[in-house]
């Protein structure tokens, strides 16, 4: 690790005040410290959001539920308030890594690193979400744009994200044995907007398979979804799996979660 000066302001606008020249909000460390340790990645300034009370926590605001950005995984996986309103989101959380992971590892903290394997990425996109910035809304459909990249200008601050409740939603993942992180995870919904289907793990950046989106709008059914092939074109292909295999596992995953929202 190279060394760091590091802050821990109380409010936003210290935060984001702190945040000039080369610096880095760390949330919950659990991807960040891995990489300054392993000086995949360094900084002058580290700028600990733990001190802003108001980063965190869960509340429903009409037909919407708002998860604070500081929220951890354990606390949206435990909220009664998101197990009610979107079990499916509280499951996304609580498959997570292990224990540890999720009591320190953030929603805000997720979403902003866009590990293209990571879970929460998959429920923003396939719930039609919107992220609420310091400075503006963005909305799931353009968050994501590439491997590790997103819609964040430099410096922008996840304030929370925003989640319509769904009729029916579910996400089911293959993990990857050892890291717990998707190998292919797919997060199925169905609400007012339309059916909505996004992927994680199969390519360099979270995605939504438009023709399973397709098939399951004439038929909610995991036949609908089991019977559309996806090419393996842009897929990732590694150790773990070929890019053939992860088209195939795109279609089993999505016919699993429609299987499992049907059944709530
Ligand atoms: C062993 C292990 C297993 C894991 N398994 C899984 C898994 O199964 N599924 C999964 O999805 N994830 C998994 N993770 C990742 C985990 O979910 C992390 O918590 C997450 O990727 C990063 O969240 P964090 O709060 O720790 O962020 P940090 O590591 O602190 O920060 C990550 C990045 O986000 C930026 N950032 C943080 N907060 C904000 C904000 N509010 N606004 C703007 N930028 C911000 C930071 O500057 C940094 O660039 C795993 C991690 C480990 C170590």
């Amino acid at each position: 690790m190279y060394s760091f000066d590091y802050q821990r302001p109380g409010d936003r606008a210290a935060a984001v005040a702190a945040i000039q020249g080369d610096a880095r909000f760390l949330a919950g460390g659990q991807s960040l410290v891995q990489a300054l340790k392993l000086r995949l990645s360094s900084t002058e300034r580290l700028v600990d959001l733990g001190g802003i009370p108001d980063l965190k926590g869960i509340r429903v605001d009409g037909g919407n539920v708002v998860i604070g950005a500081m929220t951890t995984h354990a606390a949206v996986a435990l909220s009664p308030d998101v197990q009610k309103a979107i079990p499916a989101l509280a499951e996304l959380a609580g498959g997570i890594g292990d224990q540890m992971v999720r009591n320190m590892g953030t929603i805000g903290g997720s979403i902003a690193n866009a590990d293209p394997a990571a879970c929460y990425p998959a429920g923003v996109l396939g719930l039609g979400a919107t992220v609420h910035t310091n400075k503006r809304t963005i909305a799931a459909d353009a968050f994501f744009t590439g491997l590790y990249t997103t819609a964040l200008a430099d410096g922008e601050l996840i304030t929370a994200v925003s989640f319509p409740a769904p009729q029916k939603a579910a996400y089911i993942k293959y993990k990857q044995p050892a890291s717990r992180f998707a190998l292919v995870g797919v997060f199925v919904s169905q609400g007012a907007g339309g059916v909505r289907v996004a992927v994680t793990g199969a390519k360099s950046a979270v995605f939504r398979a438009t023709e399973i989106e397709q098939a399951l709008a004439r038929s909610f059914t995991p036949e609908a979804a089991k019977a559309v092939s996806l090419s393996p074109a842009g897929m990732n292909a590694d150790l773990h799996a070929t890019a053939e295999y992860r088209a195939a596992m795109v279609s089993v995953m999505a016919a699993r979660a429609v299987a499992a929202a049907n059944a709530r």
